[in-house]
């Protein structure tokens, strides 16, 4: 095993610290080299800006306009891989741009974009930008029409963020990495070939030595820099807080999503997410002044997306009020201060750096994005073999995540075949979260048929015990938060009885 010749006596090879996207990304790649990897996370797995998000796996056409264009290109290219990797979670979707005769960008400049996009992306996987014909305009639904010059489209992709986080850590689980929520990490002591870690969580603390540390503590990086004894290199953050609106979806349901233009040349998606249950609006661009921990939708922001999102669409025939918002969520990019005056124009690009400790290192990761995770993988990787580290062959491209090794066709003939014994719906909503893993839960539900019961409406005890069992969840929020997010359509019963379950 490559790992061994990293140890000495060490209890890992590599502790990462911090359980969001990049945090998994490192962990699972750095395992798969034959790393004897630990990961800590304090709280729950994607507790913080890993599942806030835009639900987005894509280029991001906007950063076009601040010249990005190879963070654009990368991140294009990785949207195909992601689609492989991870097709129970990661699903195309059409995107919408609608043009004003008062619009701020004509509409040739967006078709310019557009073409540049699709050749950036030179993707086989994922339909070329257009536009819409009159009649199609005409045709949909809530938008508003009075001076609506033309509509352009193109595709990007949704993902489930938390279960992406998730199902990352179960693959380097099952690789062999030591993957462990409510776990903080409280102090690092340098050694002469590498560092202490040490390790709280509810039973007490522990320490733990290995060669190298990788800091992917988000928001939070700078914070755990202060826990270090002795320093190290620290990058300026920028904390720019991202705000969304949840409403219920209007009748006719919107069926593909939009990229608005506001006035202030912010650009201001409008998602069906759920299965097509709500629209999510978002997203804002503030400065984070205070907890990163506790990030808010201030109502400021609310005002603002809600503005947005009445100057172009009706909402059930008149204009969205705060009584429609069924929810709001808001989370902290970690970006690298570049001086940008305004908060939406720093750059979204990372910043690795690394500090050479005896025959160790210690490597702290500013900034990145949920769509280019793995490609952050790789890039770490480079750091810790430049600091020593023997590492195996890069192998992420072509691994599908936990779950992820079925095609959507064969996910659906999965859930289309699944046993009688568990209702359709349910069964659909299986194989969508967990992918391929839902087969094992369908075998389970036959030969113990007590655990195809529904705990609460389209909720059987063999998922919770999933949850419960696989995937480290302990409180009903893990499960109805970030395993699903089934507390959107349950009732205040079916919360109670799923509460009930996991105290029990
Ligand atoms: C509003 C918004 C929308 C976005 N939309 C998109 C999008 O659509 N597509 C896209 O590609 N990207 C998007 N991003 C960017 C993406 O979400 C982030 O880049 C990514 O989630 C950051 O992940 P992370 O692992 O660095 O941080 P986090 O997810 O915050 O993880 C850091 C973890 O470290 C843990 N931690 C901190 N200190 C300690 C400690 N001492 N011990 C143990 N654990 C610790 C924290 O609890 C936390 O869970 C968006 C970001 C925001 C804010």
């Amino acid at each position: 095993m490559v790992g061994s010749e990293n140890t000495n006596n060490s209890d890992f090879d590599l502790v990462v610290i911090g359980g969001g996207i990049n945090g998994a990304a490192v962990a699972r790649d750095a395992v798969g080299r034959g790393m004897r990897v630990a990961l800590f996370e304090r709280g729950d797995y994607a507790g913080q800006t890993s599942s806030s998000s835009s639900k987005l796996i894509h280029g991001g056409l906007r950063y076009l306009e601040s010249y990005e264009f190879s963070l654009v290109r990368g991140s294009l290219k990785e949207r195909d891989v992601m689609m492989s990797l991870a097709p129970h979670l990661v699903q195309p979707v059409r995107f919408l741009v609608p043009v004003y005769a008062h619009s701020r960008r004509p509409w040739w400049l967006l078709r310019l974009g557009l073409y540049l996009y699709d050749f950036l992306a030179s993707s086989h996987k994922i339909a070329r930008s257009g536009s819409l014909s009159r009649p199609e305009i005409e045709a949909i639904p809530h938008l508003k029409k009075s001076g609506l010059k033309a509509v352009m489209h193109y595709v990007d992709c949704q993902v489930d963020d938390a279960r992406l986080v998730i199902s990352t850590l179960l693959d380097a689980r099952a690789r062999g990495a030591d993957i462990n929520s409510h776990h903080e990490v409280t102090g690092i002591d340098p050694l002469p070939d590498g560092y202490r870690v040490t390790v709280q969580n509810k039973s007490g603390s522990r320490d733990v030595e290995a060669r190298y540390i990788v800091n992917t503590a988000g928001p939070f990086a700078n914070e755990l820099l202060d826990r270090v004894s002795g320093p190290l290199p620290k990058k300026d953050l920028r904390l720019v807080r991202g705000s969304h609106l949840l409403f219920k979806m209007p009748e006719p349901a919107l069926t593909t999503a939009f990229t608005l233009q506001n006035d202030d040349g912010r650009v201001i998606f409008v998602i069906p997410w759920q299965e097509g249950r709500f629209i999510m609006v978002g997203t804002t661009d503030a400065l984070q002044e205070g907890n990163p921990a506790d990030p808010d939708c201030s109502d400021e922001e609310r005002d603002y997306l809600l503005a947005a999102f009445n100057t172009y669409f009706e909402y059930q025939g008149q204009t969205a009020t705060i009584d429609d918002i069924v929810w709001s969520w808001a989370g902290v990019r970690p970006l690298v201060d570049d001086g940008a005056d305004d908060p939406s124009k720093v750059t979204r690009g990372v910043r690795i750096i690394k500090t050479r400790q005896g025959k160790g290192g210690f490597i702290s990761v500013y900034g990145g994005k949920l769509t280019t995770h793995r490609l952050l993988g790789l890039k770490v990787m480079k750091k810790l073999a430049s600091l020593g580290a023997k590492l195996g062959p890069a192998w992420t491209s072509e691994a599908p995540i936990y779950g992820g090794g079925l095609d959507r066709k064969a996910l659906e003939e999965l859930a289309e075949n699944g046993p009688g014994i568990l209702a359709a719906a349910i069964r659909h909503r299986l194989v969508f979260t967990y992918g391929d893993i839902a087969a094992k839960m369908f075998e389970d539900a036959v030969s113990i048929p007590a655990s195809a019961a529904e705990i609460a409406p389209g909720i059987p005890e063999i998922e919770l015990r999933h949850a419960r069992d696989f995937e480290d969840a302990v409180t009903a929020e893990d499960f109805l938060y970030r395993r699903t997010k089934l507390f959107l359509t349950l009732d205040d019963n079916g919360i109670t009885a799923i509460e009930k379950w996991f105290s029990s």
